[in-house]
């Protein structure tokens, strides 16, 4: 793998990067029932910090849950150790991906007995959409329905639903690919939630067949702090057709521009003044460059 870093967090100790590995009896790469976590450390002024943390590993423990998975470490162990495993590689800013899973010992389809194992790993990951506006294509697929699975959660598994979107999206040339839900509503990306502008006002889908980004909800917030009208509701394709500006949020995709939306343009086809806005103001906090958002950020090294 391109961007390595030198030590991965395995079950509370620190080994090296190329000896991070698993039995290929371990239970959830057979049956996807793993939960983990994308999160993004900045460089700051202070040193690396971590973005939204806290949250992030509330959701990681809301996404053991279901799976009736026992995390045997603490919110506050699970925390410190994202730190930890970025000091100790020495990088100033990426991607660190926490994932809990049924270990090996044992098979069939009841995790019951089986251990759960956890690894943090981090490395340098810049932009993960580019710096231009996307091409979006509308998925075949649906965004996975609610009563078959936990739509709320980070589970693994989950993510063959977002693969298949995205290949299928990547084969037709385009960027990115936006997934429908079983009303046909708009749902989101397969790693980004999904937001429109229309009238100086923003809109995003409600909550109930999405993931609760945590780009999502720092968006809401700084568009309220801006005096913005944002709003949660039903959206359809037409909706998003005529829309203003179109954007992605999400951990890996920070705030990305929507330019187009299966072949028609949004605007010109490049980032629109509000997306530009809270894009900037966003960028500005997850650097500490805006006191009010400090708060969302954990210095490594404090
Ligand atoms: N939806 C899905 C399906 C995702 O995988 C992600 C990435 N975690 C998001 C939305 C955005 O969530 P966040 O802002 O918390 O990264």
């Amino acid at each position: 793998m391109e961007n390595k870093t030198e030590k991965i967090w395995m079950d509370g100790e620190f080994v090296n990067w190329d000896d991070a590995k698993i039995h290929v009896l371990t239970h959830t790469l057979h049956y996807g029932a793993g939960v983990f976590e994308g999160i993004r450390f900045y460089e700051t002024e202070n040193g690396p910090a971590v973005f939204r943390l806290k949250e992030h590993v509330d959701r990681l423990f809301k996404s053991a849950e279901p799976l009736t998975m026992k995390i045997p470490f603490s919110k506050e162990e699970i925390a410190e150790a994202v730190k930890e495993t970025v000091k100790i590689n020495k990088v100033d800013a990426g991607y660190i991906r926490p994932i809990c899973f049924f270990g090996y010992g044992k098979m069939g389809l009841n995790p019951a007995g089986a251990p759960v194992n956890c690894s943090i790993a981090v490395w340098p990951w810049g932009s993960y959409l580019g710096d231009d506006a996307v091409k979006v294509k509308t998925s075949k697929y649906i965004r996975i329905h609610p009563k078959s699975l936990i739509a709320d959660a980070k589970i693994c598994g989950h993510y063959v639903n977002s693969i298949l979107a995205s290949v299928e999206a990547k084969e037709a040339g385009f960027d990115e690919c936006l997934l429908l839900d079983y009303n046909g509503n708009i749902a989101e990306g397969p790693g980004e939630n999904i937001f429109c502008v229309k009238g100086g006002e923003i809109y995003t889908p409600k909550l109930g067949t999405i993931l609760p980004g945590i780009t999502r909800s720092s968006i809401m917030q700084i568009a309220k702090d801006e005096g913005i009208k944002i709003g949660e509701k039903d959206l359809t394709l037409d909706d998003l057709k005529n829309a203003d500006e179109l954007f992605f949020t999400g951990t890996a995709a920070e705030v990305t521009a929507i330019g187009q939306l299966d072949g028609k343009k949004i605007r010109n086809g490049e980032i629109g003044p509000i997306t530009s806005k809270l894009k900037a103001i966003f960028m500005d906090a997850v650097h500490g460059k805006n006191k009010k958002y400090e708060k969302w950020l954990s210095y490594v090294n404090d």
